[in-house]
């Protein structure tokens, strides 16, 4: 393990831009940090001061344009493949990335655009010293198996980040760092073991979460379909694909759709199969909780809090994966 002192940061962070686009946690000081490409100057928020909108906003933009059509031909717009590195994505939000990739890039046709973007990314992913109050990570899973998501995990344990190289690259991008001792590895383990608190079984909730329970009535009842639950989500995956015309061609794009919409199974005949709030609310959690575990080998809600703290009426998914409202 090395020791990244704070202080140190900036000085970190210009080195590795020398080799790699560097993409981090970055707020204009007023509101949230968004992850989006740092700027020379510009100070990444890395040390859980302020609320982090998930990265998937960066891996997943919520407007891409795919291809769009110039004097009758098409031009794609497939991005450039680049080396980067982001930093300061909760350990969580790391894991939620493979679940991206279980989306994304399995099966014969890798999705190319989040492929650019994921294919050379080394991810520096973080502990914070202080556990929000809304996370459970612990609950969804084994937190020290995802480590394996992680180029380099960084332990925040307050003036200095403990960093633990997970791959080779890793090794090589922290290498000019200093040895951590016995003692700063002691404390990281036991950092992340504040994390690793709550852990259940997987199997037993998705059993839990039947599709006939009269619970999702009541638990859906609140619900004013906002949908920001989804867009705040690392590990949520829905998007819409549109055409459009513009000045002298048109556009393919992509944008984010979330399930809690009412127009989102909304078919071109005019049906709807999840017009009402309540299978909404039900598909949003089967499929995170039974039908990606089916899948993937693994849920797809990582416990990182977000949708807990943004729902503006108070949801709060640890009580329903937790039993007390679907019980
Ligand atoms: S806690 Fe909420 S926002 Fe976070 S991964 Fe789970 S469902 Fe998504
Ligand atoms: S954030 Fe809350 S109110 Fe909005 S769609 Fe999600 S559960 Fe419903």
């Amino acid at each position: 393990m090395k020791l990244l002192p704070k202080s140190g940061v900036a000085g970190f962070i210009k080195e590795l831009s020398k080799t790699r686009e560097v993409v981090a946690p970055v707020s204009d000081g007023e509101s949230y940090a968004v992850f989006k490409s740092v700027a020379p100057g510009e100070t990444p928020i890395i040390d859980g001061s302020r609320f982090i909108l998930s990265p998937r906003s960066w891996f997943m933009p919520g407007y891409e344009v795919l291809f769009e059509t110039k004097d009758g031909e098409i031009v794609d717009k497939t991005p450039e493949t680049k080396a980067y590195a982001t930093i300061g994505l909760y350990l969580a939000d790391a894991h939620a990335l493979e679940v991206f990739d279980r989306v994304f890039l399995d099966g014969d046709k890798p999705d190319p655009y989040y492929n650019a973007r994921r294919a050379d990314n080394a991810i520096f992913a973080l502990v914070p010293a202080k556990k929000r109050w809304s996370v459970f990570w612990g609950m969804t899973g084994n937190v020290c198996d995802w480590k394996k998501a992680c180029d380099v995990v960084m332990y925040d344990l307050g003036s200095e980040f403990v960093m633990e190289p997970m791959t080779d690259r890793g090794a090589e991008l922290t290498k000019s760092l200093a040895d951590a001792d016995d003692s700063k590895k002691a404390a990281a383990d036991a950092l992340l073991a504040r994390y690793d608190e709550g852990e259940v079984d997987v199997k037993a909730i998705g059993e839990r979460l039947m599709w006939d329970n009269p619970k999702w009535e009541e638990v859906s009842r609140k619900c004013v379909a906002c949908g920001v639950c989804t867009y705040g989500c690392p590990s949520c995956s829905c998007f819409d694909m549109r055409d459009d015309l513009k000045c002298g061609g048109a556009e393919r794009y992509r944008c984010l759709d979330s399930c809690q919409h009412a127009d989102f199974t909304l078919m071109g005949s005019g049906y709807n199969p999840r017009p009402g709030r309540m299978p909404r609310t039900r598909q949003r959690l089967l499929h995170k909780f039974k039908y990606q575990p089916e899948q993937f080998g693994m849920i797809g809600c990582v416990g990182c809090g977000r949708c807990v703290e943004l729902c503006p009426v108070g949801i709060d998914i640890r009580k329903i994966v937790g039993g007390k409202e679907t019980k």
